[in-house]
């Protein structure tokens, strides 16, 4: 097989080189509304990969980034913590095969943290790519959330541009009696 990002021959998903020069993450932080957004990676630096979302490929794109980022950082943040802590991705719909979403959420599964997926859906499915602030906010997802309520949660999306979608998902949590922490994603596109 090959490296994913090269194309050198390699036995791993990404080899040593892309993954020690190219897919270090580093967090970036923004502030959507009162919600804390952080992304691993900035979206035009891997802007390429994630363009195999919708491939076969994609499904091992995806699962490698979230080893690569989510799964280290959950491992840090829950070792000063004892708290039991619930990860909910937005809108966990299956597209080509799978739920990209879910990818990223099943790598934080550990001790204390609980990942249910789809629990958090969007009725209202429109396509949000290339559209303005106005445009996504006068078509709002109107999600339904079917999750546990009074518990503490942490949100995930796997891309966040206007941050829109993540405010809306954590509104209707606090709706449900839910403490949004804040909320975790894989890219960032720079506003
Ligand atoms: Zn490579």
């Amino acid at each position: 097989m090959r490296c994913l990002s090269c194309h050198k021959l390699n036995f791993a998903t990404f080899c040593k080189t892309c993954q020690s020069n190219l897919l270090q993450p580093s967090v970036t932080q923004r502030t959507c509304g009162d919600l804390e957004v952080y992304s691993f990676f900035k979206y035009q630096n891997i802007e390429d990969l994630l363009l195999t979302k919708h491939t076969p490929q994609g499904f091992k794109l995806y699962k490698a980034l979230a080893k690569l980022s989510f799964k280290p950082f959950i491992k840090k943040f829950m070792k000063e913590d004892n708290r039991v802590i619930y990860v909910v991705g937005i809108d966990e719909n299956v597209k080509s095969g799978y739920a990209h979403v879910a990818l990223l959420t099943h790598e934080m599964k550990m001790k204390n943290v609980k990942v249910e997926h789809a629990r958090l859906m969007a009725q209202n499915k429109i396509n949000y790519s290339g559209k303005t602030l106005q445009f996504r906010l006068e078509n709002p997802r109107d999600f339904v959330y079917r999750g546990k309520k009074g518990v503490e949660v942490i949100l995930v999306d796997d891309i966040v541009t206007t941050g829109t979608t993540l405010m809306e998902a954590s509104k209707v949590l606090k709706q449900n009696r839910v403490d949004v922490l804040f909320a975790l994603t894989l890219a960032g596109v720079e506003p």
